[in-house]
């Protein structure tokens, strides 16, 4: 038989063969030490989107408006990082929570189409599978 050791203290293990702690101590001990950097990755990528966020919310005060690229780019806006996307007749956009932007090019500059999220947005079932882009009726 494979002798086994605590993935916590090294020590040989001893009674079932899938144990991989000592006790319950040494469990909570190897995780916490191995918490850091899976947690620190999911705290930077949120801390990312609710920057991105901001920086929506803060262009966007009445619920459209058009921003150039350049102005969000200067200011640390990530493009890679979103929490949803919309897929729309004239495009797809990006949402970071509720604010979103769809980007267009206007003369030649890439300029960003901030929305506010629209309650209609909610009803969305997308199909990463059977991608279609969903046509919405104007009123
Ligand atoms: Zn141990």
């Amino acid at each position: 038989m494979k002798i086994k050791y605590c993935l916590a203290c090294k020590k040989e293990l001893k009674g079932r063969c899938d144990k991989k702690f000592c006790d319950t101590q040494c469990r909570s001990t190897y995780h916490n030490t191995n918490r850091p950097f899976h947690e620190l990755s999911i705290q930077k990528i949120n801390s990312d989107l609710r920057r991105n966020r901001s920086l929506l919310a803060h262009f966007c005060p009445s619920g459209k408006s058009t921003v150039e690229k350049e102005v969000l780019a200067r200011l640390g806006y990530k493009f890679e990082l979103f929490t949803h996307i919309f897929p729309f007749s004239t495009g797809t956009y990006f949402f970071c929570y509720e604010y979103g932007y769809l980007p267009v090019l206007e003369n030649g500059t890439e300029k960003m189409l901030i929305v506010h999220k629209q309650d209609y947005m909610d009803n969305l079932s997308f199909h990463p599978w059977n991608f279609k882009i969903i046509k919405h009726r104007s009123k």
